[in-house]
């Protein structure tokens, strides 16, 4: 449980800074289409670019493309679809297995999301999510049905349910694992990596960072979370993050060892 404001802490230079996006830096939407990235944020982003020396990635359940075309013009270093898909900030592109059962399940997703015009499949390729935002009344449900039409296929796939969303993926890769493999890569590596994250999908992002003895922020409500620092909302959050360069003073970032 985190009880302390990541607003006691003061940014370094030598952080590497890791975001969750819907929820954390962009309020969440009835559906993930009518999320928007305003201007006010992408300037954030390239000013925080400068501070840090460029460690700074989005780490999102959503897919690498998608980011790109929100975040446009910039193209950062990302980690899509919970770590599924991620690009170094070289631009390589490192991707896990499309488990072939995925095929097999999609049809009957598809069949459930159409108990009500309300519930959506999202079809991300690698992963599939199912959105019941509009129709709360029915996540119980849905969750349930979810988890009895994965079952058969647990040896490829796993369930992890977040904010009226069940999301349906190989569980080869999570948000922490992108993490530490953004920390083996420059300009992260040697840096002390801070994640900021706002649901259940970035629990392994905050065991992570927590082992490197880094920032853990979850964004809410936080009764049940690894994370140690908190904040309320996604505009306390974006603030923060605005306050954050004139605390680094210098510009490039000197790096320091963390092990
Ligand atoms: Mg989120």
């Amino acid at each position: 449980m985190c009880t302390d404001s990541a607003l006691a802490l003061t940014p370094a230079p030598c952080w590497a800074l890791f975001l969750d996006v819907d929820g954390t830096i962009l309020h969440l939407r009835d559906t993930p289409d009518g999320v928007q990235v305003g201007e006010k944020l992408l300037d954030i982003l390239e000013l925080l670019l400068t501070r840090l020396g460029g460690a700074v990635a989005l780490v999102s359940g959503r897919r690498i493309d998608t980011l790109d075309s929100m975040f446009a013009p910039h193209r950062l270093p990302t980690a899509g679809l919970h770590g599924l898909e991620r690009r170094s900030a070289d631009g390589r592109l490192h991707t896990v297995a499309e488990p072939a059962a995925l095929d097999e399940l999609r049809p009957q997703l598809l069949t459930l999301a159409t108990t009500s015009t309300k519930v959506i499949l999202e079809d991300k390729g690698h992963a599939l999510a199912i959105h019941y935002r509009l129709e709360p009344e029915l996540s119980d449900e849905i969750k349930n049905r979810v988890e009895q039409l994965v079952q058969p296929f647990s040896s490829e796939l796993h369930v992890i349910h977040g904010k009226m969303v069940s999301e349906i993926k190989s569980p080869l890769a999570d948000k922490g694992a992108a993490i530490r493999d953004f920390m083996t890569e420059a300009p992260f590596k040697r840096r002390l990596p801070v994640f900021i994250g706002d649901d259940t999908t970035d629990e392994d992002g905050f065991a992570y960072v927590n082992e490197r003895n880094g920032y853990s922020v979850r964004v809410g409500d936080c009764a049940e979370t690894l994370a140690y620092y908190t904040l309320p909302d996604v505009d306390d959050v974006v603030d923060w993050l605005e306050s954050w360069p004139d605390m680094l003073d210098t510009p490039q970032g000197a790096t320091k060892d963390t092990g």
